[in-house]
């Protein structure tokens, strides 16, 4: 198996625009590595740099600075057919006239394997559970998008890939489908344990496939991390809000007496050597603030029933901010209703509202 890493790559593309060319950096100095077997997701909104770093590696794009290495070696003097990369795109990027069978079977075929490729789809059918039969005989426009992206995957798998690279694979498929091809692709990730790379903007699919998370912005890498610790110990606001639904709640506030308050909620002991009157921003998930019959008063303004958790998420307003949460589905919390919070002073985590920066 093969590890890979990256080290300070950099690139900028030149874009036209009305007021003349204008650079782009696409990636700014980025390192990232992936252990032998291991699966990296690469996460990001769009436009961050994910399918750029995603080509670096792949060695489709040349970056402006910075090295690519499978194991030790320099990606640069591997020849491209032993390379070992099996990629899957965003829409399948299949032969138009071609059956999948030959699809799936081209690269064995290649190299006078083509007995071989009947058990390759069988193998891959009994792990995903899903029959590649039905399939073999159809064309890419007699295929389903969730088809098509199943044969791209069987296609990338019997090339016996050292690196397995996905963009976005799924990104096309409605929310059922998508979560279908995710657990079979889950399946097939543990079966072969192939050094895989995942890039997508979608955090359930990160949560779910991948060993370690790199969460990219603007070019650059701001945490890589495993999933949990992205989620519990965010080094900045940007991941702490782009991890996580619903999105983490932010109130204001200042120090005083070493304790961090805001309008509603207070009296929380912030870490030493923080002046008195430094405003902070207190960053708490939904699940960190709770019903309290003592508690402080907000004014219910929408309730979402989430029937699958027996649990209800609310929206609740009070002193010109608002925050949101979750009571159990028997307390029978409705909007307009008044309601006493507390916040779990161990589940705050506090932020300079200046730069983003984690502080406490
Ligand atoms: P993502 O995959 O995260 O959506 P990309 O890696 O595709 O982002 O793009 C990153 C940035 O680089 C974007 O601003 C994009 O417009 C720009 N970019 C990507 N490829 C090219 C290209 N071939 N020419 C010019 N600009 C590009
Ligand atoms: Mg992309």
């Amino acid at each position: 198996m093969t590890s890979i890493t990256v080290q300070h790559v950099t690139k900028r593309f030149t874009q036209a625009s009305k007021s003349g060319a204008r650079t782009v950096y696409a990636l700014q100095d980025v390192s990232v590595s992936v252990r032998s077997g291991d699966t990296l997701a690469i996460l990001g909104p769009s436009g961050c740099g994910k399918s750029t770093l995603l080509r670096v590696i792949a060695g489709l794009t040349k970056p402006d600075a910075g090295e690519v290495f499978y194991d030790r070696v320099n990606l640069n003097d591997i020849p491209l057919q032993e390379r070992g990369i099996g990629m899957v795109f965003q829409d399948g990027a299949l032969v138009p006239h071609w059956e999948a069978e030959r699809t799936i079977g081209f690269h064995l075929w290649l190299r006078h394997r083509q007995q071989e490729v009947p058990e390759r789809i069988a193998r891959i059918s009994q792990i995903t559970g899903f029959g590649m039969d039905a399939l073999l005989e159809r064309r890419p426009r007699e295929l389903s998008g969730g088809e098509k992206q199943r044969v791209a995957v069987a296609r990338a798998l019997a090339r016996d890939p050292r690196v397995f690279l996905f963009d976005e694979p799924f990104s096309n498929l409605d929310a059922k489908l998508r979560t279908q091809a995710r657990f079979e692709l889950h399946r097939l990730l543990d079966e072969f344990p192939v050094t895989s790379i995942y890039v997508t903007h979608d955090q359930i699919e990160a949560s779910a496939l991948a060993d370690c998370v790199a969460v990219m912005r603007e070019g650059r890498i701001e945490q890589l991390d495993a999933f949990a610790k992205l989620y519990d110990d965010p080094h900045n606001l940007f991941v702490a809000t782009f991890i996580g639904t619903p999105t983490i709640n932010l109130l204001e506030g200042t120090v005083r007496d070493h304790c961090w308050h805001g309008m509603t909620f207070g009296g929380f002991p912030v870490r030493e050597g923080l002046a008195e009157g430094t405003r902070l921003l207190a960053g708490v998930r939904a699940e960190g603030i709770s019903f309290a019959p003592e508690g402080e008063l907000g004014q219910i303004a929408l309730a979402t029933l989430h029937l699958e958790q027996r649990r209800v998420e609310l929206e609740v307003r009070a002193n010109g901010e608002h925050w949101t949460m979750f009571t159990a589905m028997e307390e029978g919390f409705r909007a307009g209703d008044p309601i006493p919070c507390a916040i779990d002073p161990a589940a705050v985590l506090y932020f300079d509202p200046e730069t983003g920066r984690r502080v406490s």
